[in-house]
């Protein structure tokens, strides 16, 4: 049973949207595929574990901390006997396998995941001690991408690989253990102690005025757009969206990288560029959000 959903990455979101809108440096954009990756893996090995038939409670993405250390974990599953800790990697290549740590072919060490998931473990166990739970631990890394390859890996390091997943889920399923009114309070309890990270953390700065205006395609991200009518069609590929649906997407988009901001018909007018008049513009606001008085203009929410 699904007990904490992973929420969509809104660093993810915010980073795709700036590279829409502004010059990235490679760095942020290789930042981003590395996000867009792990969002991917993540989201598949949720996929199988949603389909579980074991009594179990599954934690997506929590953010933890014991003595002051910060921990993540990508997915944590309660079950009657065991708690399980799940670390998801979506590399794709050829890699190898030394002294604890993992190497692309041509020798630079990636993020090293043996150690993270130790980490992880060792600041969980102390933690759920603390609030008076005493449950055996077990913590993997799963590598989900099909076209993933591990050499020299040692039989005792704690991996999931690809071709093992469908098997390790079945086993999974055969666990008997009935979940308790202790594992709920548990399951209740480190879902209270979640941390939200700033989306805004590892973000490049930008500011208003440095942003391409206009409204993107919802299918291709183009800025080939033109009203016509009741609808905005993309010239690129073709795709219609309503006028009004195509706004409030870009109000939503707006809000996201200026949360300080108030939403007025000017904004969002200077925004969205291609509808031709603020009297539409103020229509679609004045019929989806509430209007408030303020200073000078009126502002939405
Ligand atoms: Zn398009």
């Amino acid at each position: 049973m699904l007990f904490k959903e992973r929420k969509t990455s809104l660093e993810c979101a915010l980073l795709k949207s700036l590279n829409n809108r502004m010059k990235l440096h490679e760095k942020d954009i290789q930042y981003l595929r590395n996000l867009e990756k792990g969002d991917e893996g993540e989201r598949y090995f949720d996929s199988l574990t949603a389909a579980l038939t074991c009594d179990c409670f599954v934690l997506n993405d929590l953010r933890l901390s014991c003595n002051n250390a910060t921990f993540q974990i990508d997915a944590l599953m309660i079950t009657g006997e065991t708690i399980y800790l799940f670390e998801v990697k979506n590399y794709e290549g050829d890699f190898y396998y030394e002294r604890d740590r993992i190497f692309t072919k041509n020798k630079s060490e990636i993020n090293n995941a043996l150690l993270q998931v130790k980490r992880c473990e060792s600041l969980f166990r102390q933690l759920i001690l603390s609030l008076g739970f005493n449950m055996p631990v077990s913590a993997s890394v799963v590598f989900v991408n099909p076209e993933f390859t591990l050499y020299q890996a040692p039989l005792s390091a704690p991996f999931i690989f690809p071709n093992q997943l469908k098997r390790y889920i079945k086993d999974l399923n055969a666990i008997s253990a009935k979940l308790s009114g202790k594992h709920r309070r548990l399951a209740e309890k480190l879902s209270s102690l979640h941390i939200e990270e700033s989306p805004f953390l590892h973000l490049p700065k930008y500011e208003y005025d440095q942003l391409r205006k206009g409204i993107v395609c919802d299918a291709c991200g183009s800025f080939s757009c033109a009203v016509k009518g009741h609808a905005m069609i993309c010239e690129d590929c073709g795709h219609a969206e309503s006028v009004e649906a195509a706004v409030l997407r870009s109000v939503r988009e707006f809000r996201m990288l200026f949360p300080e901001r108030k939403i007025t018909t000017n904004d969002i007018f200077d925004w969205c560029r291609i509808v031709e008049s603020k009297k539409r513009v103020s229509r679609i606001l004045a019929k989806n959000f509430n209007k408030f008085r303020g200073g000078r203009w009126s502002y939405y929410e």
